[in-house]
């Protein structure tokens, strides 16, 4: 299959055109994007404009290794001069001053930036149907979703709007749109790949990661977009290994844990032969299949919707309409209380200058203009299922629940995290399928979130465990959607998953 890799190499023998290619990709983009809606903004003249540049610079030999490639970035990655919305109305006018450091990273290689992917109202959900500019269809099937929160993202890269794009996983974002839209979808180590930039959800489960069209062009992203970063306090300061060189030397025995857990009640009966029969193929091809155990793996959603939860109502706090945010319209509430514009901006400055603890005290015990200001632009500006999870991670954090739910699931985050660190000291990789079942119809769990949080069955461990994990195409469903396979691996073992998937791809392109 044509990666990065040799398109860079006609690129540079002068074969074609990064102009000709940007082109092509705007003209999917336009041609597409009415019934796919992945793109939620681009600018086509800046595009060819940098496109133009890029090819002057490959022209000249004197080019970043990302040259060549047409990225897209989920709308929850700051870019600075764009909007970064977030799929939610709360940040429908927040236009970025800087760019994330992964954009930086991106730029700084010569990678063209084509526009900005949907995603799940602050990356908060499973299907990408929780968004202000409407729900991403599944370029396969534009009936059923394309997945989510990252589902804008995986979409581009199946409908070839891009190369490859960059989206967050906090509990699954980006390996279950890339297994709903066929594609390659890859979560970093926590930590692995800087945050700073990253609009926070849950920020001790929160990754960028790339999709892709096949592996190397993953591990390529990731070659790049990975190391240090000192504006991200959680960054590892580890030197990054040489991904593409890892998928090019694929090392056939690969020992591969297989986790009972993974293959039992709820899973689609064909997505279990699907990865049963890819497992005897890699099992002929030289790979060693190990029977594991990860017993606390049943616990793993509760934990994670208790944690991913409590961050995530802190983390919006700051959205009050007055530091950041949509601002509720003042005259209705001038209205409402009789008051002019001008009282309530002075309740304002009062409260962000008053001390912390005196300025809580002050509003909470009265109906101020403050008050009704904060609730009503918060209720303006954030959608259900946002205001589901701050109403839930405000009730787990609460006083009197704080021991019995949040402070029981950090141990049982410990507990799930010992799994694997049991598992990989027998393993190199962990595999099971991405997703209980192909891609669902729009609509169809709308109304039930908790059916809806039981799709990141088998990927959300991952994030518990802060570990990698990669989602690699694996054929297709009698239904006629994809069907991914995962493999998760250690801490800082990125080389180990690509190598696995990329064992996958091969398979595939011999069979
Ligand atoms: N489905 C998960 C959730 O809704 C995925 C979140 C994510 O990885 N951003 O929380």
């Amino acid at each position: 299959m044509k990666n990065l890799l040799s398109v860079q190499e006609r690129l540079r023998s002068g074969k074609t055109d990064l102009t000709d290619i940007a082109t092509q990709y705007l003209s999917n983009i336009k041609n597409k994007n009415s019934s796919v809606n992945a793109i939620v903004q681009y600018d086509e003249d800046s595009v060819l404009k940098q496109a133009a540049e890029i090819q002057e610079k490959i022209s000249s030999g004197k080019s970043g290794a990302l040259a060549g490639a047409v990225v897209g970035v989920k709308d929850v990655i700051c870019e600075k001069g764009k909007k970064v919305t977030c799929a939610s109305h709360m940040l429908h006018n927040f236009e970025s001053v800087y760019d994330a450091t992964v954009i930086e990273k991106l730029l700084a290689e010569d990678a063209l930036l084509i526009g900005r992917c949907n995603m799940d109202e602050f990356a908060m959900g499973s299907s990408t149907e929780n968004s202000i500019h409407g729900p991403t269809r599944n370029p396969h099937n534009t009936e059923h979703v394309s997945g989510g929160s990252s589902g804008g993202s995986a979409a581009a890269v199946a409908a070839n709007m891009c190369d490859v794009s960059l989206g967050s996983d906090t509990g699954g974002s980006i390996r279950q749109p890339a297994s709903y839209c066929g594609v390659v979808g890859l979560k970093p180590t926590y930590s692995r790949v800087s945050r700073h930039g990253l609009v926070a959800f849950a920020s001790s489960f929160d990754c960028i990661g790339p999709f892709s069209k096949n592996v190397t062009d993953s591990a390529l992203m990731l070659q790049h977009i990975a190391g240090f970063d000192g504006r991200d306090n959680s960054s590892a300061d580890k030197p990054v290994n040489d991904y593409v060189v890892a998928v090019q030397n694929v090392d056939k025995k690969l020992r591969i844990g297989v986790p009972e857990e993974y293959f039992g009640d709820g899973l689609d009966d064909e997505i279990r032969t699907t990865i049963q029969a890819q497992l005897s193929d890699l099992e002929k091809d030289g790979a060693e299949l190990v029977p594991i155990g990860l017993p606390h793996t049943k616990y793993g959603i509760a934990t994670y919707y208790i944690l991913a939860t409590a961050e995530a109502s802190s983390n919006l706090a700051r959205y009050d309409g007055i530091r950041y945010g949509h601002r509720a319209n003042f005259e209705k509430i001038e209205e409402e209380l009789g008051l002019e514009a001008a009282a309530i901006e002075q309740q304002i400055k009062i409260a962000v200058g008053a001390e912390k603890e005196e300025a809580i005290e002050r509003l909470t015990k009265l109906d101020t203009p403050l008050i009704r200001l904060y609730k009503k632009s918060r209720t303006e500006g954030f959608g259900r299922e946002v205001k589901r999870r701050i109403l839930l991670g405000t009730y787990v954090l609460s006083a009197g629940y704080y021991d019995a739910y949040y402070a029981k699931a950090q141990k049982v985050r410990r507990l799930i995290k010992q799994d694997f660190e049991a598992a990989f000291d027998k393993v190199d990789v962990i595999v099971s399928p991405t997703a209980p079942t192909t891609a669902f119809k729009l609509g169809e769990n709308q109304d039930d979130p908790v059916q809806m949080y039981l799709n990141d069955v088998y990927t959300i461990s991952a994030n518990l465990a802060g570990i990698c994990g990669i989602s690699v195409p694996a054929g297709f469903h009698s239904n006629g959607l994809p069907v991914g396979i995962q493999f998760m691996g250690n801490s800082f073992m990125e080389e180990n998953i690509l190598r696995a998937g990329r064992r996958i791809e091969m398979l595939h392109s011999e069979g």
